[in-house]
């Protein structure tokens, strides 16, 4: 599998961190896991468009992880001439999303079916909700869920993906929890949203301190990924945004409580596993 960061920002706007998103590649299989600011532009930075996905899986209704689903949903639609389905995981509240969007949606489907012989029919879009504990294959990949902790925001789930014997746990945003343990035991790869909680506390400002208690922290982010035998940590939804000067000490902040590789850099960086 390779996993690659098609978004590593967070709701805070950055020019060149789009925010969260990541493609997984397993064999002929492509997954996008969230759907934040930019994605199908750093979509095509991966070398995909949203045609070329087998499914989008959804962890939780914040904003900043699925606003580009609109994108998404126009650009298959279009790209794939109208027919293909264009297939969605998400927590219950998804299909609602879904097709509110497609309710904004419906002059500019109007206008192109009126305008494309191609187009008979307006986006095909297959939404399946999720919950804690279920298994689901898209293709040749095996997918398992739990339930993450993003209070008050409910549902979220996490997704853990086998292919060819390799596992990737893609947690989005969540305090260390037992579904989360689920989701990484003995993964090859953790990708987890993250803050540096030892900056962000020193702000004074209310709503950037409101982010501590439904986010893991790097340390949390290391400390499941020790406590759950993961090989490689990777981290995403970067807060606040580092320079690659800082990676060294977002690094050295997660190995003293993780031995294993830890992972960080702009959009598009590539994890194989
Ligand atoms: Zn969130
Ligand atoms: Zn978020």
């Amino acid at each position: 599998m390779e996993i690659i960061l098609t978004g590593t920002g967070s709701p805070l706007p950055d020019a060149e961190r789009a925010g969260p998103s990541t493609l997984v590649k397993a064999g002929d299989t492509q997954i996008l896991v969230d759907a934040g600011r930019g994605t199908v532009m750093r979509l095509t930075g991966a070398g995909t468009f949203p045609i070329f996905l087998s499914g989008v899986l959804i962890t939780h209704l914040h904003s900043d992880h699925l606003c580009a689903l609109n994108d998404i949903i126009t650009t298959h639609w279009v790209m794939g001439q109208g027919n293909m389905p264009l297939n969605i995981w998400g927590p219950p509240g998804i299909q609602q999303f879904v097709d509110r969007s497609l309710d904004a949606l419906e002059p500019d489907i109007g206008y192109r079916i009126a305008h494309h012989e191609v187009l008979t029919r307006g986006p095909n879009v297959v939404v399946t909700e999720v919950g804690p504990g279920e298994t689901f294959d898209i293709n040749d990949v095996s997918i398992t869920t739990a339930a993450t902790m993003h209070a008050p925001v409910h549902p979220t789930v996490g997704y853990r993906l086998t292919h060819d014997g390799s596992v990737a746990a893609l947690a989005g945003d969540t305090i260390p929890c037992d579904g989360l343990d689920t989701l990484c035991t003995d993964a090859d790869a953790y990708v987890q949203t993250v803050i540096r909680a030892d900056i962000v506390e020193q702000t004074d400002i209310p709503m950037m301190l409101d982010i501590l208690d439904y986010h893991s922290s790097v340390v949390d982010a290391a400390q499941t990924a020790a406590r759950n035998g993961v090989k490689k940590l990777v981290l995403t939804h970067l807060v606040p945004a580092p320079q690659p000067a800082d990676y060294p000490a977002w690094i050295a902040q997660a190995q003293e409580h993780f031995e294993g590789e830890v992972i960080i850099g702009p959009d598009l960086t590539s994890v194989t596993i």
